[in-house]
């Protein structure tokens, strides 16, 4: 399989290992090309330090994240939360695609709850048919082959539930995924516990086994994204192993952009032959 560069692009700095970790890690195993890029500093992520701070510091974790798994680059872009998709965002947006020119983007779907995330999603979206335009960023060139676009698991139902194009199982990879939302300390360990009303929350009385259980509360989603692909999952893995399957990550292809036969999704993502 020739080497494939795959560029993942949440709003905040953990919103791409969380909905794409094992894939990614995945990808990386089998010689591929991994970029993450997080549309926004995430400063609004904390309940005690101050935006510089928080961003501050989700930049280091967003780097060792990145590291625990052997990205070629976490890239956090210094936008502050409250996002928006204008014509500037939209700009960066095509430079940064076109100069990784990756074989395919992944990002969130219009339809998300969270605004960074919508803003994020058509930023993304909009890039989809104009990063082709010549005269559009004329100082970057397009690159010879375009990207396919694709959108990461969600739970939305409105105005339809995602639709699991590509699935693929990351029990395997599950410990590598932990490891690296384990970087996120800021957000897994403090502002979300803080924000689920946890208020006396404190990962320091806690050991590694008892970290690594509390992850899994961000990554039981995926048990419902391998329920909804399983027919898709014993194809593709095989009936016996893919009934037993716990977790996938599923991805959707966008419409916007050129797309692939459902089966060479499947080995995009999955990186398998
Ligand atoms: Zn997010």
């Amino acid at each position: 399989m020739p080497q494939r560069r795959l560029l993942f692009i949440g709003a905040h700095p953990d919103d791409s290992d969380t909905l794409c970790g094992g894939t990614a890690c995945k990808c990386i195993a089998a010689g591929q090309v991994v970029k993450f890029i997080s549309a926004t500093n995430g400063d609004t992520g904390h309940f005690s330090l101050s935006r510089a701070e928080t961003a501050a510091r989700r930049k280091l974790e967003a780097a060792a994240a990145g590291r625990a798994i052997g990205l070629q680059e976490y890239q956090v872009l210094d936008h502050p939360c409250g996002l928006e998709a204008t014509l500037e965002n939209r700009k960066e947006m095509v430079r940064l695609i076109r100069n990784f020119a990756p074989d395919v983007v992944i990002s969130h779907r219009l339809c998300d709850y969270h605004p960074d995330h919508r803003a994020t999603a058509q930023l993304v979206q909009d890039t989809a048919y104009i990063i082709k335009v010549p005269h559009f960023c004329e100082d970057t060139p397009i690159p010879e082959t375009l990207p396919i676009y694709a959108y990461s698991y969600d739970r939305f139902q409105d105005p339809r539930p995602h639709r699991p194009d590509a699935a693929v199982e990351i029990d395997s990879v599950l410990e590598r995924k932990l490891d690296m939302m384990e970087c996120h300390v800021s957000q897994y360990f403090e502002w979300l516990p803080w924000s689920d009303g946890y208020k006396d929350f404190s990962a320091e009385k806690m050991s590694r086994a008892e970290r690594r259980e509390w992850l899994l509360r961000w990554v039981k989603r995926f048990e419902g994204a391998a329920e909804q692909a399983r027919e898709w999952l014993c194809h593709v893995y095989g009936p016996e192993r893919g009934r037993n399957i716990r977790y996938a990550e599923t991805f959707e292809q966008s419409p916007y952009s050129r797309t692939l036969p459902r089966q060479e999704f499947q080995q995009l993502m999955a990186a398998r032959q």
